[in-house]
């Protein structure tokens, strides 16, 4: 029983690393958790479909035919703007391939010299000048990568996020540079909601409770009662949170800078990307450019699947059936066999004249396998296997 490896191609999303979820071929991205964002999907569904329901018959007729339609716009509003923070990628930071990985940390190792065993290496910082502030650069051990200068890597996706505000359970998905502003206006659209829902729930109480009495209008319009208490218990979170991410945005600041007091001044280090107008940081946070996903979810990638063969023994059948396993398979042991025995530090001492004297009577794989300039280079599938296997180094 032995086994070849076949190639086939895949999409990215399906191997990106962190703890993400995707659904639609990679379309739509969310956190792995999204229980509390179904909750919040029901509360915002529920609530409205009673207001529209118990409330909005009776308030269309007897008072104006536009409050309906005004709560329909923006129930609709709040919902896209839901649903673009929560399936949208917040501004992933793709991790260092292993071979950026392996320079980089050569790179630490080389700036930071011999540490003396036992003694703790210095910080992994590189310092950046943002608008005359000197702004720190972390290195993330998960990711791999210097962090750009606003990044943080979300604990619960596992990912670095740039511009990271903070990941938002609610919504189900990280908050950050790609999805902040739909997140500040789903909590801006949802506080008009709730105010407006609230409200008029108020006036439909009142206007009936003149004609039947307070308990029956109670008892004809059950719901009200319960959109009472859920936007009342709703108001106070959500309008707080609106306050205080317009807050945040006046300074252009995130809600992670803000907890770590980044730019507090106790390292004397201002905020470089304040422009110390607030109309210009809330023009720039709300309508300054989109930023695209450089994750390339969709985009198609080479993955390498061992597959078991049942029988060793070579057959013409066999072989016909499944080429190009069987070569990548043979591709691949040539390799291992080509490379050349190079004694090292771990070479026990009586192994390496033997190691050495095989290496200088294998012949240089050049040697072993002339080109054949007749042949045209694509129709041997041994050198497509080895293109797409060195496409897969470099990339
Ligand atoms: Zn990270
Ligand atoms: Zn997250």
């Amino acid at each position: 029983m032995s086994a070849v490896m076949i190639t086939r191609k895949v999409r990215k999303w399906e191997k990106l690393p962190g703890k993400n979820t995707f659904c639609c071929d990679g379309r739509v991205m969310m956190a792995r958790q999204k229980g509390v964002f179904y909750l919040t999907l029901f509360l915002i569904v529920g609530t409205c479909s009673l207001f529209f329901a118990f409330e909005c018959p009776y308030l269309a007729v007897h008072l104006s035919p536009t409050i309906p339609v005004f709560a329909i716009v923006l129930f609709l509003f709040v919902l896209a703007m839901l649903l673009r923070t929560s399936f949208s990628d917040p501004g992933v930071l793709p991790r260092a391939l292993q071979e950026e990985a392996t320079f980089i940390e050569m790179e630490i190792e080389a700036a930071n010299g011999n540490v003396p065993a036992g003694q703790r290496p210095p910080p992994r910082i590189r310092n950046v000048q943002i608008n005359n502030q000197i702004v720190k650069l972390k290195y993330c051990y998960t990711c791999k990568i210097f962090r750009p200068p606003r990044a943080s890597h979300c604990s619960i996706c596992d990912n670095c996020v740039d511009r990271f505000d903070h990941h938002c359970p609610w919504v189900g998905n990280c908050v950050g540079k790609r999805n902040y502003r739909y997140f500040y206006l789903f909590t801006l659209s949802l506080s008009l909601l709730t105010i407006y829902i609230f409200t008029f729930d108020i006036v439909h109480v009142v206007m009936r409770s003149v004609d039947n009495g307070f308990l029956n209008t109670l008892k004809e319009t059950p719901g009200t009662v319960l959109e009472v208490l859920v936007c009342f218990f709703t108001l106070w979170s959500v309008v707080g949170l609106t306050g205080f991410h317009t807050y945040l945005l006046s300074l252009n600041q995130t809600t992670n800078e803000d907890i770590k007091g980044s730019w507090s001044g106790k390292n004397r280090v201002q905020n470089p990307y304040s422009h110390k107008n607030i109309i210009k940081n809330c023009c720039e946070v709300l309508c300054g450019p989109t930023y695209p996903s450089v994750l390339d979810r969709r985009g198609l990638t080479q993955e390498d699947l061992p597959v078991p063969v049942a029988s060793a023994a070579p057959s013409s059948s066999s072989s016909s059936s499944s080429p190009v396993p069987q070569t990548t398979h043979a591709v691949l042991c040539l390799q291992k066999t080509k490379a050349p025995l190079i004694p090292n530090k771990r070479t026990p001492d009586d192994a390496k004249p033997s190691i050495a004297a095989s290496a200088q009577k294998s012949p240089s794989p050049k040697e072993e396998n002339p080109p054949a300039p007749k042949a045209p280079p694509l129709a041997s599938p041994e050198m497509d296997v080895e293109t797409s296997i060195n496409k897969d180094k470099t990339h």
